[in-house]
């Protein structure tokens, strides 16, 4: 197959003008007449740009999956407008079944009367924009058992009223003793999410905790693996499992910690403090992190860090600064990095890292900022400043947080809505969706188009991801 237009193969080569695939490889990269010339036989398609496959950097395509049944409440800021779209969705459902959805962002927490009165005769669990709190109602409560004689599990919080009993709002690690009582999420709803991004463009996943390894080795024991998936397990069960390839789609390459919650629930982990005093709610403790995260190294795993706020950002520098004389040869990855003072900047230079970062965050981030980190915005969202540091920069969506697109990383991270100062050029952006990523991902032969790398191409028309060569397969 012989693919012409504006082909960016990110090697020093830079730009050429056709590609020819043989099987599942690159087999040509040049000028088109010369292809022409030597494949003469070979099927001829033309896009306006062809990029190595895109890879989606930091998603959680199960929950992905589940989101695509589920409401959707993005952009809904007031209690009353999400019950309304809850009393909606009951009319639909027969009484009994859950009702889940996720994406509102509100400025104080809910309490559970007004889903009572929406669903009555529903189960309702409904996860902020961050997934880091939830807002119940009573009759998931009641299903999951929980009340004032309920305890607060660790790295988690009930609200409660003056007499103990849970308002239904669930800070963090609280959301799962509802989310426990609910009818899990399976082999469905991943082979959901990951049809949904590979029909996107992306030729690869970063895949990043809250889904059992075993349902990722179903799909590729069977073949039904649409794009080639970079595993992070949890921390919880990764001792009993052999890192490394399951075929040549899955790869089990790592583990992953959190090493706080997130700025929307106020649980990022900060230096200075919020204006309402808090400082954030550390997770996984740093020396947790650096003991688990030696034994994985030593084990063959890499490690992907979840930290946001600054506190736990330089916490986790600390450890990876100690763990980098492991060289290990997969990178140490630090998921998100979303604010950083500017001390703990010459701290990333030399780490044997990657930075995983979701820039597309900022579109509705940036208010979020201004409101909690008043004084602080030049701590966020450094692009420019962590772009500088040197270490290979991966970008991804954290879908279902955001939506996997990458026009979403594009816009936001060339219009940096708080400071311009920390753009970067479109071409930067398709690396990190690319080339930077399959280095954070330790997959030195991918994100490159050049003889002998894998053919995994997105197709380009309008500037938008239009189809997709798949292991050599054509998908448009
Ligand atoms: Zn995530």
């Amino acid at each position: 197959m012989l693919l012409c237009g504006r082909v960016h193969t990110l090697t020093a080569q830079e730009e050429a003008e056709a590609v020819y695939l043989e099987g599942d490889h690159i087999v040509e990269v040049g000028p088109r007449e010369d292809l022409q010339a030597r494949f003469p036989g070979a099927r001829r398609l033309v896009f306006e740009q062809i990029t190595p496959g895109l890879h989606e950097a930091h998603a959680h395509p199960q929950l992905w999956g589940l989101q695509l049944e589920s409401l959707d409440l993005e952009g809904l800021t007031e209690p009353q407008a999400v019950a309304q779209r809850v009393a909606e969705k009951a009319r639909t459902l027969p009484p009994g079944t859950w009702i889940r959805g996720a994406g509102y962002l509100f400025q104080a927490y809910p309490s559970r009367e007004l889903l009572d009165a929406a669903a009555p005769h529903h189960p309702v669990f409904l996860q902020s924009r961050d997934l880091h709190s939830a807002w119940v109602n009573h009759r998931a409560l009641k299903q999951a058992g929980l009340g004032a004689h309920t305890p607060d599990p660790p790295g988690g919080r009930l609200l409660r009223d003056e007499v103990g009993e849970p308002t239904g709002y669930l800070l963090e690690n609280a959301q799962t003793l509802v989310s426990a009582a609910m009818p899990p999420p399976g082999l469905a709803e991943l082979e959901r999410g990951l049809a949904d991004l590979a029909r996107r463009g992306y030729t690869a996943v970063h895949h990043m905790g809250w889904c059992h390894y075993s349902l990722a080795e179903q799909l590729a024991f069977s073949g039904r693996l649409p794009v080639r998936l970079w595993w992070a397990l949890d921390r919880d069960h990764w001792r009993q499992v052999q890192p490394g390839w399951r075929g040549d789609r899955l790869e089990l390459a790592a583990v992953k910690f959190f090493a706080d919650g997130a700025l929307g629930s106020r649980t990022a982990w900060m230096v200075a403090p919020y204006p309402d005093g808090s400082q954030g709610l550390p997770l996984d403790p740093p020396g947790l992190i650096e003991e688990e995260g030696r034994a994985a190294l030593e084990a063959g795993f890499g490690l992907a860090v979840h930290a946001i706020g600054t506190q736990a950002v330089e916490r986790v520098l600390e450890v990876f600064g100690r763990l980098s004389a492991k060289k290990s040869f997969r990178p140490l990855r630090l998921e998100h990095a979303q604010h950083v003072r500017d001390q703990a900047l010459p701290r990333f230079r030399g780490l044997a890292a990657a930075l995983s970062l979701q820039p597309m965050h900022l579109l509705g981030d940036a208010e979020l900022v201004r409101f909690h980190l008043k004084g602080y915005e030049h701590e966020a969202f450094r692009l420019r400043d962590l772009w500088n540091t040197g270490l290979p920069v991966a970008f991804g969506s954290d879908a279902p947080v955001m939506k996997p697109l990458f026009e979403l990383n594009l816009q936001a991270a060339t219009h940096h809505p708080l400071n311009p100062g920390q753009n970067l050029a479109p071409a930067e952006v398709l690396w990190a969706h690319t080339r930077g990523a399959a280095l954070a991902a330790g997959w030195p032969q991918h994100g490159l188009i050049r003889p002998g790398a894998p053919a995994d191409l997105t197709l380009w028309e309008g500037g938008r991801p239009v189809g997709r060569v798949f292991a050599g397969r054509l998908e448009v």
